[in-house]
C-alpha cells in the first residue's frame, strides 16, 4: 500500500497553513477548495508583541471575551503558539486594540495580513501542492476516507455565516465541513444561532453592502449614533456581541460617524477618507461552534476519541472562541491550528 497523502479541504489560511506544515515534513499534499473563503479579508490578527502583554494575559482576554465558554486547552495552545508568528511574518509595527482586548495586540502587514500571507504561502508552495478548484461533497469525503485509509484528511472549510442573507461572508461558506464531520463520525458542538458572532458595524447600503467598517476606529475618534442620533458613548469599551446587541435592540441600524478620525488612520485602514458618514447594522460574521477537536487538531467522536485519519482546523472547529470571538482571534486561530493540523497529519501518515 502506498504511503498515502494529506488531503486538505479548504483553501483559506487554515487550509494553506496546514499545507505548508505538511509539505515541510515531506508529505504529498492535495488541497481542494471552491474559493479563498474569508481569509483574504483579515486585516490584522492577535499576537502578543508589546512588553505589557503576555501569553497569560492573551489567554485571560480570550476566555473573558468568550464569556468563559471556550476550551481552555485550545485557547492556551493558540495563545502560546501565536508567538511563532513573530518569527514568520514581518509585522509592520502598528499594534491596535480590538474591542474586548485589555491591551493592544492586533498586528498586521499594511492592514492586509490575510491576503498577503495567503499569497506568500501559495507562491512558495506552487510546485509542491496538488490544487483542485471545486466543491467537495460529504459523500465524496466519506468515499475518500474509505478508499484511502492510509491518507489523512484535514477539514478546513471555514464557517457557516454565508447562509444568512445579510452577512459579511460569501454565500458558499455555509458549513459544508459540518456535514463532512457528520458522515465521518466526528462530533460537532455549538452549531446554532447562539454561536454566531455578529459584526456590529456592517454597511447596509450601496455596492459594498455586507462589508464591515472596522470597529477599532472607535479607538481613533469614530462615533456610533443610534437611529435618533444619540451616541453609544461606551461603544469602544463593549465587546462586539454587546455592541451588536445594543444596536439590534435599538432600531437595528446605526450611523458610523468617522468625521473626527484622522485621515492618515483611514488611509492606513484602506478606507476612503472622503467617506465620513456610513449607515451600518450588525450582521453574522463568524461562526463559533463546529467540529470538536483536541489540541493536535484530531477531530473527536462523541466519546472524545480521535476519529482515525480525520483532522480539522480554523473556523470550522468549536471551542476556541466560546460565545464571543475577540477581534483578531479568527486569523490567529486559522494560522496556528492550520499549522498544527498539517504537522500532525503529516506525522501520522505512516
Ligand atoms: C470581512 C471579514 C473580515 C475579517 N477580518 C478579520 C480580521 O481582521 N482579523 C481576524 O482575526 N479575523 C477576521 N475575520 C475572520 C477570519 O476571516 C476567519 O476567522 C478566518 O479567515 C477563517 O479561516 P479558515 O481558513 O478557517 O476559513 P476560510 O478562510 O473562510 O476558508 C474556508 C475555505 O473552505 C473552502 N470550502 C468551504 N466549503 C467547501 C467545500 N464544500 N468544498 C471545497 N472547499 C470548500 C472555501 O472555499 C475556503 O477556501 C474576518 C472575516 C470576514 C468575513
Amino acid at each position: 500500500m502506498s504511503k498515502g497523502r494529506v488531503i486538505i479541504i479548504g483553501g483559506g489560511l487554515a487550509g494553506w497553513r496546514a499545507a505548508e506544515a505538511a509539505v515541510a515534513l515531506g508529505a504529498s499534499v492535495t488541497l481542494v477548495a471552491n474559493g479563498d473563503g474569508n481569509s483574504p479579508h483579515i486585516h490584522a490578527l492577535n499576537c502578543p508583541v508589546l512588553p505589557e502583554d503576555s501569553v497569560e494575559l492573551f489567554v485571560e482576554d480570550t476566555l473573558r471575551c468568550g464569556r468563559y465558554g471556550a476550551d481552555r486547552a485550545l485557547v492556551e495552545t493558540m495563545c502560546r503558539e501565536s508567538l511563532q508568528l513573530r518569527g514568520q511574518y514581518d509585522f509592520d509595527g502598528t499594534v491596535i486594540r480590538p474591542l474586548g482586548c485589555s491591551v493592544a495586540r492586533c498586528v498586521s502587514i499594511r492592514h492586509a495580513i490575510g491576503a498577503i500571507a495567503l499569497a506568500e504561502i501559495k507562491k512558495a508552495l506552487k510546485d509542491d501542492v496538488d490544487v483542485e478548484s471545486r466543491t467537495v461533497t460529504p459523500e465524496e469525503v466519506q468515499a475518500l476516507h474509505s478508499a484511502e485509509p492510509q491518507s489523512r484528511i484535514i477539514i478546513a472549510t471555514g464557517g457557516w455565516c454565508g447562509k444568512y442573507s445579510f452577512s459579511t461572508n460569501p454565500s458558499y461558506l455555509k458549513g459544508d465541513g459540518l456535514l463532512m464531520a457528520e458522515v465521518l463520525g466526528a462530533a460537532t458542538r455549538g452549531v446554532d444561532d447562539v454561536h454566531v458572532q455578529y459584526e456590529p458595524t456592517v454597511r447596509v447600503e450601496g455596492p459594498r453592502r455586507g462589508v464591515p467598517v472596522i470597529t477599532t476606529l472607535l479607538h481613533e475618534g469614530a462615533r456610533l449614533l443610534d437611529i435618533k442620533g444619540n451616541e453609544y458613548a461606551d461603544a469602544a469599551r463593549l465587546n462586539k456581541d454587546e455592541l451588536s446587541g445594543a444596536i439590534l435592540a435599538n432600531g437595528g441600524t446605526a450611523t458610523y460617524d468617522l468625521s473626527a478620525v484622522p485621515e492618515g488612520k483611514l488611509l492606513e485602514c484602506n478606507m476612503d477618507p472622503s467617506e465620513r458618514i456610513i449607515k451600518v447594522a450588525p450582521a453574522p460574521h463568524s461562526s463559533l461552534g463546529g467540529i470538536v477537536i483536541d489540541t493536535q487538531c484530531h477531530a473527536l467522536d462523541c466519546d472524545g476519541n480521535p476519529v482515525p485519519g480525520i483532522f480539522a482546523c480554523g473556523e470550522v472547529t468549536a471551542g476556541v472562541h466560546g460565545l464571543n470571538r475577540m477581534g483578531g482571534n479568527g486569523g490567529t486561530a486559522a494560522m496556528v491550528f492550520g499549522t498544527i493540523a498539517g504537522r500532525q497529519a503529516a506525522t501520522e501518515l505512516n
